[in-house]
């Protein structure tokens, strides 16, 4: 008579006690949960931060009390179980949720959730394993550094706008006055700068409402034909100026997109006066269209571009380019960073395409109900 095979237990004692202290070891808290988000194994500090004496069994909603930013529950098991898991729809990892306790205090967590897979891809146990830290200090020390720059800038604009004002006026008086060419040069000079010194703190104060990431307060729907009208009536003056060309090409009904018109309006903005700044002949197109998800804007110069060995830098924080025709232009290199910062909030992306002398092209997709 012949023998069945034994089927193999998925993982036996031997291995579960290694892979307990191997858990038991490492210094995140981690939980490994079934594919009905159970836990099936815990650390001492998951234990720690999560202030349980015990998990197994649980269903990770009712251990992890989270909420967002706006203070809103987040249901961890819907999320990973539809396989929402982030934008490679494997991993899903957030700093910005809060853990609330039984007596009503919280502490920030950096959350990290993936899926259990086979080397193949496959999922081979349909469970999951989750990293927690405790990032509260690190939060804290963020929030506190964001809320200085904010209140800072903001305290510097009046007196900025104050000295540009008395500066602007004693230029035009000492064009009247034939004084030397020596105080007039001084005094565009000290013009120049405070400007500089006005768009840094414009700057720096945009960046720390983005870092500070408050999108809910500004989510809306918008009509994206005005918004482009609106920008084509901000610009079209200095465009002129420069006797270079702007316009728009494409749809005229691109109807209504629920998302954030100010963050949109910011990023574009910076578009446009960056090609503004970096074209001397030719002109700007600003795009829009409906995607599948949302609405896709693009503006395109025929501007002085940017060379290949530079484009892996342009969003980061303070890079200009060397370029001799770049220097002569003030600026603070904060721009891009910006825009792609505000970007990421709205869960859209900004890319470009440029080439040396020929000129740029910045794309901005927004994901969001478009209705008409
Ligand atoms: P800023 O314009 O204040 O220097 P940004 O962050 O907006 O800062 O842009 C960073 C750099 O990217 C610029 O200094 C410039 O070198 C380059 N750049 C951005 N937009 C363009 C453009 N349309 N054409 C050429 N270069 C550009």
């Amino acid at each position: 008579m012949s023998q069945l095979p034994s089927v193999p237990e998925p993982i036996n004692r031997l291995d579960r006690e290694r892979l307990q202290a191997v858990i038991n070891n490492m210094t995140e808290g981690v939980l490994t949960l079934d594919s009905s988000c159970l836990v099936t194994m815990s650390n001492a500090v998951a234990l720690g931060i999560l202030d349980v004496n015990d998990a197994l069994g649980k269903h990770v909603d009712d251990i992890l009390h989270l909420t967002d930013k706006a203070g809103k529950p987040v249901h961890l098991a819907p999320l990973i179980q539809t396989q929402q898991l982030g934008s490679d729809k494997r991993h899903l990892a957030s700093r910005d949720w809060q853990l609330r306790y039984a007596d009503g205090t919280t502490a920030y967590i950096y959350i990290s959730v993936a899926p259990v897979q086979s080397a193949f891809g496959q999922a081979q146990y349909g469970g999951y394993v989750l990293l927690i830290q405790d990032i509260t200090r690190d939060k804290s020390l963020e929030i506190e550094r964001s809320e200085f720059i904010s209140v800072a800038s903001h305290e510097l604009r009046t007196p900025v706008a104050v000295a540009e004002g008395y500066i602007s006026n004693a230029l035009l008086a000492a064009e009247k006055e034939h004084t030397p060419d020596t105080i007039k040069n001084a005094l565009q000079s000290a013009h120049d700068q405070i400007l500089f010194l006005s768009n840094m703190l414009n700057d720096l104060s945009t960046l720390s409402r983005a870092e500070q990431g408050d999108l809910a307060a500004s989510m809306e729907e918008f009509d994206v034909n005005e918004l482009i009208d609106s920008l084509l009536q901000d610009f079209r003056q200095q465009a002129l100026q420069k006797k270079i060309s702007f316009g728009y090409v494409g749809q005229k009904n691109l109807g209504r997109l629920a998302s954030s018109r100010l963050y949109v309006h910011e990023i574009l903005q910076n578009f446009i006066t960056n090609a503004i700044k970096y074209t001397e002949k030719g002109g700007i197109t600003l795009r829009a269209k409906r995607v599948e998800d949302g609405v896709e804007f693009s503006v395109t110069d025929t501007g002085i571009g940017i060379g290949r060995n530079e484009h892996s830098k342009i969003s980061e924080k303070f890079f200009r380019s060397t370029d001799w025709r770049v220097r002569k232009i003030n600026g603070t290199g904060l721009g891009l960073y910006i825009a792609a910062k505000l970007a990421k909030l709205l869960s859209g992306q900004v890319s470009f395409d440029s080439e040396l002398n020929k000129g740029s092209t910045f794309k901005l997709s927004v994901p969001g109900a478009a209705t008409s």
